[in-house]
């Protein structure tokens, strides 16, 4: 039933006066898919709750961080109990070196971490930092991977084999990237080319390892092998982007998923965000303690935030990783996260609909063709208008998928079989009308 008055049309037109697009981050526009976004009035569990009083199955969580699912009563209780002590001092806490510790244990590959605001900020400092140890300006990202907004990473490639890249938004000037190589993932050969021609001048190599940006793409382990060899071979610095990975795909990161299949594997520095604030402002960088000494006020490397390891969202990092810590927790997100892919597989097969879908821990994508892609240009081989009746048809049902084909989609801990169950259920639904 839709109510006399739609009160997200309502919002939006009255946000779009004061707001640029009327959001704050765009993607929440629902540009690629058309429609009237959604206004959030109060979420719990597995749910949130449109303007008018809807009511979603969430899965986006955030874009990622709520693994719990929404208002966790051991989260809740512990950002209400911060709260009360003070919202920012602007000096160190206890909790931020209880939060360092946490992070450290589950991730090996890092001796120290510096806490920030936000994944681009934290991807931003990470560069920064690379260059500054390496003594080196050029780095290598790849097509697809997102890394947050910073200047130097808003970047696609240009025209041929590893040449260097052009800015993405405007008011990026070409000489802030023209240190920066784009790539297209899983291409090895591009990848070699890379290293024999900049080798010796290259920072890093930052890449997303299962990328969440392009949807859901994982680098081959032997592209992932060869990264590693490349980047010891030539002193540049192995950068994982695990914003979105970290805390999601496994206690470890998608870093213990590599290492798992290739012996002895770890990045040599890490980006986090998302989970470990728990939907707070909160992210970090890390590495080994010879690189992390270059920061300030160790180092030359300058790195400094106001809000840095504010005292609430590392309240509410720390009761959320404490929470994602306990055995099994995993295990249940998996065969959750499972349940879904496999459900949307069969009922796209029954309909006869071509689908691909993967997923690992807690984050999964699905493809409306029939082989998992390898790299940006074939997910965007989607068909866009297939893609849109699907999501609009999961959104009037009461499924929240990520509004763009390029996005992935996150399971919590708070859903349910029957939530899964329904899911398929609508989808099948739709698929038999695609
Ligand atoms: C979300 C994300 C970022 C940016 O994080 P923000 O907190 O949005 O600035 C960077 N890298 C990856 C892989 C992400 O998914």
């Amino acid at each position: 039933m839709k109510p006399d008055t739609d009160h997200n049309l309502a919002l939006f037109q009255r946000a779009a006066r004061v707001i640029p697009g009327g959001v704050n981050s765009p993607v929440r526009a629902f540009k690629a898919v058309g429609g009237t976004p959604r206004f959030v009035s109060r979420a719990q569990g597995a749910y949130f709750w449109d303007a008018n009083g809807q009511r979603y199955i969430d899965y986006i969580g955030s874009w990622g961080p709520m693994i719990l699912g929404h208002g966790h009563p051991a989260v809740v209780e512990a950002v209400q109990k911060a709260l009360l002590d003070g919202f920012s001092f602007g000096a160190p806490t206890e909790r931020e070196v209880e939060l360092a510790e946490e992070i450290l244990k589950h991730v090996p590959s890092m001796d120290m971490v510096r806490l920030v605001s936000s994944g681009t900020e934290a991807a931003m400092s990470a560069i920064r930092l690379a260059r500054g140890a390496t003594g080196r300006n050029k780095l290598i990202k790849f097509e697809g991977c997102y890394h947050g907004h910073a200047d130097a990473l808003l970047v696609k490639a240009g025209s041929g084999l590893a040449t260097f890249g052009n800015p993405t938004s405007a008011g990026v000037p070409p000489e802030v990237v023209q240190h920066t190589l784009v790539l297209e993932y899983n291409n090895l050969a591009q990848l070699e080319e890379a290293f024999v021609q900049h080798g010796p001048d290259l920072a890093c190599l930052m890449i997303e390892p299962i990328a969440g940006n392009m949807n859901f793409v994982r680098a081959s382990l032997p592209f992932m092998r060869r990264c590693r060899e490349l980047c010891t071979q030539y002193g540049a610095l192995l950068v994982f982007d695990e914003v979105m990975t970290g805390f999601r795909v496994a206690l470890g990161g998608a870093q213990s998923v590599y290492a798992r299949e290739i012996p002895g594997f770890a990045p040599d520095m890490t980006v986090m965000g998302k989970v470990i604030g728990g939907g707070m402002p909160l992210a970090a960088f890390g590495a080994k303690r010879a690189v992390m000494e270059h920061l300030a006020p160790l180092g030359t490397v300058y790195q400094a935030g106001t809000l840095s390891g504010n005292p609430v969202a590392t309240a509410c990092g720390l009761a959320t990783l404490r929470e994602i810590s306990k055995p099994g927790f995993y295990d249940d997100l998996a065969r959750k996260t499972r349940a879904l892919v496999s459900g949307l597989q069969g009922a796209a097969d029954a309909a006869g609909v071509p689908f691909s879908g993967d997923s690992e821990g807690g984050m999964f994508g699905f493809f409306l063709f029939p082989d998992l892609p390898q790299n940006y240009a074939k997910v965007m081989t989607t068909d866009n208008a297939r893609f849109n009746t699907l999501f609009h048809g999961m959104l009037e049902r009461g499924v929240y998928f990520a509004p763009a084909l390029y996005e992935a989609g996150f399971m919590s801990a708070a859903h349910s079989e029957a939530d899964i169950a329904q899911t398929v259920a609508h989808a099948a639904d739709i698929f038999a009308q695609l």
